[in-house]
């Protein structure tokens, strides 16, 4: 048996809503019955305040990577000129689709832990031929950086006919993101992170010239082709066995941020954020991105007095706390602490307070009670601020 006590800080894998667990122990159902296409019809307009849009947001059984590559088969054409942002794990997975697919990829490599600027996207854009679409991350999730999709969008669409495509697979459902009116042609998202299920279902959601783009496209797909999707969505039905528990459970979260009011979601989420850095701050923890750049669904800490490997197996091991370690070049040089999805602040004054005693152990150079202190003022004057 596995222990029941962890306190999950992952940036996915995230906890479960007791709610959305008991709603995916329902009673399994057949697919291409009336109760199913009940239950795709209730959800489908209700995912679109989620990611901003009005247009259709396709449901895919696959785990966020599938949406990624969903959105690179489906809307470019081998040799096709795209330009793809790279800062970080994630930026890199984008553009390794594309050129697995034989796109002639830019990549605009960005320092890890920095944010792309509207500037660098739009001197490669000026520099490129005829650029089919510009891929970018919204929440890089290997450095805890939220870049600014909205702006690019914006400029990307006042220079060109280039589509702008986001993933968002870690932001979707923790952070805004306003997709119709920044002219963001297409975002990914997956469920895992701050949409409270477990891993299994793809998000994508479509906006009009992307569907354009779609519908003339000559390459060949088939469990990816978004054509398919929505046209059976339109009947109320998946083209394949959707994963009917991850839905039984996506309807309960979608109206658990009903009830909470999905801009009170988002000032959860930053609540968090402002909690944990000012926290981090107050204990003499170095954090990896700036105040401006920083995601509000996970933080990036790199320490230089101790292993950051070891605080993650001493908040493991004794406190069952799990956070994250860095990736690729990054490993062993920061951990990540995720406040995304089922995480409130009740829980971010729990995990501070759990770092304070390891970082006691471990040597590390504050005042005791410092980063209890900060994360209490930090949450009180965010109340007032929303007050
Ligand atoms: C987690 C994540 C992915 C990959 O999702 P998988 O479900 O592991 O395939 C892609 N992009 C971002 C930004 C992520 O955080």
């Amino acid at each position: 048996m596995k222990r029941e006590w962890d306190l999950l800080h992952t940036p996915g894998p995230t906890p479960i809503p007791p709610s959305v667990e008991r709603a995916m122990n329902q009673p399994m159902i057949g697919h291409r019955g009336q109760k199913c296409k009940e239950l795709l019809k209730d959800i489908a307009p209700r995912l679109k305040p989620v990611f901003g849009t009005s247009g259709e947001v396709l449901v895919l059984t696959g785990s966020g990577t599938s949406a990624l590559e969903a959105a690179v088969v489906n809307t470019t054409q081998p040799g096709d000129e795209v330009i793809v942002v790279v800062a970080g794990a994630f930026g890199d997975r984008f553009a390794q689709i594309c050129e697995t697919y034989e796109l002639n990829v830019h990549r605009i490599d960005v320092e890890w832990g920095k944010a792309v600027t509207v500037e660098q996207v739009e001197s490669v854009l000026q520099s490129a031929e005829e650029p089919k679409a510009v891929f970018l991350t919204h929440c890089e999730t290997s450095t805890g950086v939220m870049h600014p999709v909205e702006k690019v969008a914006e400029r990307v669409k006042q220079l060109s006919d280039s589509l702008v495509i986001v993933d968002g697979v870690s932001s979707i459902g923790g952070a805004k993101i306003d997709m119709d009116r920044s002219g963001i042609d297409l975002v990914v998202s997956g469920s895992q992170k701050a949409m409270m299920l477990p891993p299994g279902l793809a998000f994508v959601a479509v906006g009009d010239q992307a569907w354009e783009a779609i519908n003339q496209n000559e390459r060949p797909r088939f469990y990816l082709d978004l054509k398919t999707y929505n046209k059976r969505l339109s009947e109320g039905q998946t083209p394949f066995t959707p994963a009917l528990s991850l839905l039984f459970g996506l309807d309960e979260v979608l109206r658990l941020m009903e009830e909470e009011g999905l801009e009170q979601v988002f000032e959860r989420h930053q609540t968090m954020k402002a909690m944990t850095r000012a926290a981090a701050e107050a204990m003499n923890l170095p954090l990896l991105v700036s105040e401006e750049d920083a995601s509000s669904t996970v933080t990036s800490i790199k320490p230089t007095t101790f292993d950051a490997e070891e605080l993650r197996k001493t908040a493991n091991e004794e406190f069952g706390l799990i956070l994250a370690g860095g990736q690729k070049h990054m490993k062993g040089e920061i951990f990540r602490i995720g406040h995304m999805g089922y995480s409130r602040p009740a829980d971010v004054l729990r995990y501070i307070s759990i770092l304070e005693v390891i970082l006691k152990r471990l040597g590390h150079p504050f005042e005791s009670g410092k980063g209890s202190a900060a994360v209490q003022e930090a949450y009180l004057n965010g109340i007032k601020e929303l007050k």
